[in-house]
């Protein structure tokens, strides 16, 4: 038995096509609120309906030489631009997809089926696609990649919609060398869902990484993260051979601002606080919240005197953007010390909250070296 270069070709993408389904619904199982699966869904059910009606010449729409197969030929389009809008969040794109694919529909009682009207609305899909994308904010790596292989289906469509003799009809385009851009095309589909499901697992990955190392309240790092993170810096700077500072912060009296004013307002001033300290301190600088209303900061290529100079900036600049809130004004007391490489971290951190404890002994909203 000998099957022809066609059948081939349809074989292949419908085991393709079967496989990306089940691997979607996998995905699915998993990540729930993804908005443009069912759109994929609907990329992969139109195109195996196409490659399984194609060149059959069984159902004809009209007397215009318009079959089955044309019109979910431009269906795979449709639903392919929708998938990459609908990730792209861009509603009116999607819109715009719908009403032409309505309008191009509508058209084929009409208009005589030649392959280069068809083409166009597939290139018309595509382009929207690459619009969305390169529209959308924060590309990851997938997302650039799946643009790239847009950007190249649209030159192989274009170059297809050149090379062919105008006014050809689908049956004899079939008959001709159509085979390169089938091909290209069907693969496509395997493309678009390794880098869709790469991009998802990526956007999985950053999201439940932000969640794990950040503190949700304030965006500050939380203390199962921070760990890691001042032993990578102290490494550097043991090789530089640099003098680094841990800071130890804690809002003062601020059971009575909780009392006073709610939880809310509480909530509201520590998060002003993290502001102020992300404001006063450098990028390389490691800022988490440690507890409550408590904050621990460690500076890097900082001295104890340098220390001090930050933390009463942080202190300063607390105190002057609360004092025109309902609870405030706000005072924070601090504790500090140098970075001492014989001991621990968590020892240091030992030493710089009995500095805190001393600023607060000796009357609070100040700062202490130990
Ligand atoms: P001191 O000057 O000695 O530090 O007095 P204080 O009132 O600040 O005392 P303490 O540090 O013991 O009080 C911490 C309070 O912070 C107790 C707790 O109800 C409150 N708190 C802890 N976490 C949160 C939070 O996430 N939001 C709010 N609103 N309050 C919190
Ligand atoms: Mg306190
Ligand atoms: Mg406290």
């Amino acid at each position: 038995m000998s099957i022809s270069y066609q059948e081939a070709v349809g074989v292949s993408t419908t085991i393709e096509i079967i496989a990306c389904i089940f691997a979607l619904f996998i995905l699915r199982s998993v990540m729930k609120d993804n908005k443009e699966t069912p759109y994929l869904f609907g990329y992969f059910i139109s195109s195996l309906l196409f490659f399984y009606f194609l060149n059959k010449s069984t159902l004809e729409i009209g007397n215009t030489g318009w079959y089955i197969e044309d019109l979910l030929g431009s269906l795979t389009s449709l639903f392919f631009g929708l998938t990459i809008c609908k990730k792209g969040h861009s509603e009116w794109l999607c819109k715009l997809l719908i009403a032409a694919f309505i309008a191009f529909s509508a058209s084929i009682l009409f208009v005589a089926n030649h392959v280069h009207y068809t083409m166009s609305f597939s290139a018309f899909c595509i382009l929207l696609a690459f619009v969305s994308l390169v529209r959308t904010k924060n590309l990851n790596q997938a997302d650039k990649g799946l643009a790239i292989f847009i950007a190249v289906s649209l030159l192989v469509i274009f170059y297809e919609l050149n090379s062919i003799p105008h006014n050809i009809s689908r049956i004899e385009y079939y008959a001709s060398d159509f085979y390169y851009p089938l091909v290209y095309f069907s693969s496509l589909i395997l493309v678009l869902t390794v880098f869709i499901f790469t991009s998802q697992l990526i956007n999985l990955t950053l999201k439940y990484k932000t969640l794990a190392t950040q503190d949700a309240l304030t965006g500050l790092y939380n203390r199962t993260s921070v760990y890691d993170l001042v032993n990578n810096q102290l490494a550097l700077a043991k090789r530089n051979k640099q003098a680094c500072a841990v800071l130890m912060l804690d809002i003062d009296h601020f059971k009575q601002v909780n009392d006073q004013h709610g939880h809310q307002q509480g909530d509201d001033a520590i998060k002003l606080v993290a502001q102020q300290i992300q404001h006063c301190t450098r990028e390389y600088d490691i800022s988490c919240r440690y507890g409550g209303e408590e904050f621990f900061i460690f500076l890097t290529n900082t001295d104890s005197n340098l220390g001090f100079q930050i933390a009463e900036r942080i202190r300063g600049s607390v105190t002057k953007h609360s004092k025109d809130k309902a609870y405030g004004p706000l005072t924070i007391s601090v504790g500090l010390t140098q970075f001492n490489e014989t001991v621990s971290l968590d020892d240091n951190i030992a030493q710089a909250d009995k500095a805190l404890y001393q600023s607060k002994q000796a009357g609070r909203n100040q700062t202490t070296i130990n």
